[in-house]
């Protein structure tokens, strides 16, 4: 399996320079290419594929007023035509928007996709040579490819990427439901107990530095050295905050992944979320970033996360007794279901509910997979009514298509744990 080590380098001056040099021409043949493939897409209605920008690429590094392109490693600029084709496959199968052009005052990256290695505690890179890091765990495998980015704050990074042969483990553990919220940032019910995890809110804690910042920018004289500075101050409290909030993600999702085997999450719509009057505070908390961290992580383990289909009424649903209570709204924190007489905390519910949901749907996936025996499904059976508590449509792709035989057996024995009582 593949796996990635991000970490920070400190190039000297001369290889600072170097650098500089190899992200210009990258940006140039990236903006150069996506100018001339709309060209041509205007005028004919084809674009032009990898092959065809690497071949004209080759050409136009002989013309005496291109010449600087044959500085950086060829490797470097092909993977720059690369991304650009990945870019526009990425739109037409409506992932991303259309491409853009990239600015020389925003982050910069470079991608070495050979000879690459690491030489005694530092990073060995094509044309650069020696380059200092600072190497955080050892990396036992093939080096694929280094990535070399530079934020906006001067700072330089390198995502080495490289094959390792450490078979994830099976992890042991518990089937917890999480459900993200504004008020309690994550609610975990591992099937026994629940607990709440305050959001921190970094962009509050900083607006008032931010806003100090600012203010210092916007006096300065537009081209002027001093508004250089200034924009690069603003762009280290930009930076701090996003830090902060990347510190908590990281450190709370290795907290989920190290307690569970399996994790179930709404699958959110973060983009249309951000659209709404609450985006502040959605960016803010990070919902997507904590997903990715926590889908990854498990994956890495070989542990396992389920998304259930956003449509899924996970706070509606009374976790007792099934009963679905239409009037609840977002200023509801506490109800008592109508049915069964329950005392509800909206969260808490939510995350009992998304509990059940994903181990029905892990039940599904296993039943389909013929993994589960006839006496796990005499306990499917069983349970009944209460792990199925509604018939969503969960797509199989949300969910990934296999169960590992472990997983199925966790489910079967988290089952088995629970009595009745606490089920219904
Ligand atoms: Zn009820």
């Amino acid at each position: 399996m593949l796996d990635v080590l991000k970490v920070r380098i400190y190039p000297n001056k001369e290889q600072e320079l170097s650098l500089a040099k190899s992200f210009g021409c990258s940006r140039f043949v990236w903006n150069f290419y996506l100018n001339k493939t709309n060209t041509q897409y205007q005028d004919t209605g084809k674009r032009m594929t990898y092959c065809q920008m690497a071949k004209d690429l080759t050409q136009l590094k002989k013309l005496t007023d291109y010449e600087w392109l044959l500085f950086p490693t060829a490797a470097v600029l092909q993977q720059s035509l690369k991304n650009l084709e990945t870019a526009f496959k990425n739109f037409f199968s409506k992932r991303t928007g259309f491409p853009k052009f990239k600015s020389k005052h925003s982050k910069q990256s470079i991608r070495f996709p050979e000879s690459c290695s690491i030489k005694s505690g530092s990073l060995k890179l094509p044309k650069l040579g020696l380059v200092k890091a600072s190497l955080s765990k050892s990396v036992n495998g093939k080096i694929k490819s280094v990535t070399v980015s530079k934020t906006s704050t001067d700072k330089y990074f390198a995502a080495i990427l490289f094959e390792t042969d450490k078979l994830a483990t099976t992890k042991q553990g518990k089937i917890s439901g999480i459900d993200l919220g504004l008020n309690s940032l994550v609610t975990v019910f591992d099937g026994e107990t629940c607990y709440k995890v305050d959001p921190i809110k970094p962009t509050r804690k900083y607006a008032k530095r931010l806003r100090i910042r600012h203010k210092a920018l916007s006096r300065k004289v537009k081209g002027s050295k001093n508004r250089r500075k200034a924009i690069k101050v603003v762009a280290k409290v930009n930076e701090k905050i996003s830090n902060t909030r990347q510190d908590f993600l990281h450190k709370l999702s290795r907290k989920l992944v190290d307690d569970n085997q399996v994790i179930v999450a709404e699958n959110l719509c973060v983009k249309g979320l951000a659209r709404t009057k609450l985006a502040k505070s959605i960016h803010d908390a990070g919902f997507g970033m904590l997903l990715n961290f926590i889908s990854y992580k498990l994956d890495r383990e070989g542990g396992k996360f389920v998304q259930v289909d956003r449509f899924f009424p996970s706070t509606k649903l009374c976790s007792c007794c099934g009963h679905k209570n239409d009037l609840l709204n977002l200023s509801i924190r506490e109800w008592i279901c109508l049915n069964c007489q329950a005392t509800h905390d909206r969260d808490e519910n939510a995350s009992r509910n998304l509990r059940a949901e994903g181990i029905r749907i892990l039940l599904t996936l296993s039943e389909a997979e013929g993994l589960t025996n006839t006496a796990g499904h005499a306990e499917i059976q069983a349970c009944g009514e209460t792990v199925r508590l509604v018939s969503t449509c969960t797509k199989k792709r949300q969910c990934g298509l296999g169960v590992s035989p472990s997983i199925a057996t966790a489910v079967r024995v988290s089952e088995k744990q629970e009595s009745p009582a606490t089920l219904r």
